[in-house]
């Protein structure tokens, strides 16, 4: 009856997406050993794209500010009208990304996915 329901979290150690079954308390990392707490249900996760690296992060929604383990970069996060979302060119999973990326490294499969500047469709509503 039940379909086994996953959600994903990002490693505390390496920074690779996890996928656990809902429910679980804590995952423990296959590449790196380390356990990472899975935050309580309810809270909201968010995603952005680090603006050093363009790795993506997650973060609990309501932070002000990521910082990148990868390269440092102190992220500002952004509300939820300043992300945009494309379909990772490879898998097809759903990535967000903050305005203004290029790219987007699918956290899943590391495909890299161009983000064509969508400036012309915001423009035409200055057209005045
Ligand atoms: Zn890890
Ligand atoms: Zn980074
Ligand atoms: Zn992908």
């Amino acid at each position: 009856m039940s379909s086994a329901a996953q959600s994903q979290l990002v490693c505390s150690g390496c920074r690779n997406l996890l996928l656990y079954p809902v429910g679980a308390t804590s995952v423990c990392c296959a590449v790196c050993n380390a356990v990472t707490a899975v935050p309580p249900p309810g809270t909201e996760m968010a995603q952005l794209v680090c603006g050093g690296c363009h790795t993506l992060l997650m973060y609990i929604r309501g932070a002000t500010s990521v910082q990148c383990s990868c390269c440092h970069t102190v992220n500002l996060a952004l509300e939820a009208n300043q992300v945009a979302h494309v379909n990772c060119g490879n898998c097809r999973m759903l990535l967000m990304y903050q305005y203004g990326a290029r790219s987007v490294k699918c956290a899943v499969c590391n495909f890299v996915t161009s983000v064509g500047a969508s400036a012309s469709a915001t423009e035409q509503k200055f057209n005045s």
